[in-house]
């Protein structure tokens, strides 16, 4: 199974193919991999020890960054997530980022960004749309509606939480007048902004 896997810059972790949500656009509706990767389905979740040693196979010095991303939603296990953040940092200095759908507070039942102090370096939000009802016609979030309003409220806390905090739009979802009205929304959290290539 392939748990860790290079792009560009990144060496990313794929802990889970769990997700609460469904995007129109999610890569994992066109193939089995990313980047050329080895297929990123798990027939099992890798236990916290695998992927350390899956991660030690790897010289982080070759690496900018360690991101939690994969097929799926990383914070749907977010305490096995923390536990490899941990062993990462006691061993290297890398920089550390989550990329999230921003529901953890939904899968939870409560608020986690506090969880994500002094174990990770950025967070990467996908916001996707400025209204709850193109945001569920998008991502299609098994919460419903209310999951606008908690991913926004997830990214504003992990601002006081974490150092860098990025919201996305995907470039070829979003028309130009929609980008201006996300990153209005992305302004009021505090985070930063950013358009990504489809295939991020
Ligand atoms: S949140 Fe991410 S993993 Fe989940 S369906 Fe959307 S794009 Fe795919």
């Amino acid at each position: 199974m392939t748990i860790t896997y290079p792009v560009k810059k990144g060496l990313y972790l794929n802990i889970t193919n769990r997700c609460p949500c469904s995007c129109t656009f999610c890569l994992r509706q066109n193939g089995d991999s990313v980047y050329g990767s080895d297929p990123l389905w798990l027939d099992r979740e890798p236990t916290v020890e695998e992927v350390c040693r899956d991660v030690d196979r790897h010289d982080l010095n070759q690496y900018e960054e360690i991101v939690f991303c994969g097929y799926g939603e990383p914070t749907e296990r977010l305490d096995d997530l923390l536990k490899i953040a941990g062993y990462i940092k006691s061993k290297s200095s890398i920089k550390i980022r989550i990329n999230t759908n921003g529901l953890a507070d939904l899968i939870y039942g409560g608020s986690t960004a506090h969880k994500l102090e002094g174990l990770i370096d950025s967070v990467s939000v996908s916001l996707n749309a400025s209204n709850k009802e193109d945001y569920c016609r998008e991502v299609r979030p098994e919460f419903g509606e209310k999951s606008f309003e908690a991913m926004l409220k997830f990214t504003k806390d992990c601002t006081r939480y974490v150092p860098e905090v990025v919201m996305t739009v995907v470039d070829v979802v979003t028309s130009k007048e929609e980008q201006k009205r996300c990153r209005e929304i992305c302004e009021k959290t505090g985070a930063q902004f950013r358009i990504r290539p489809y295939e991020e």
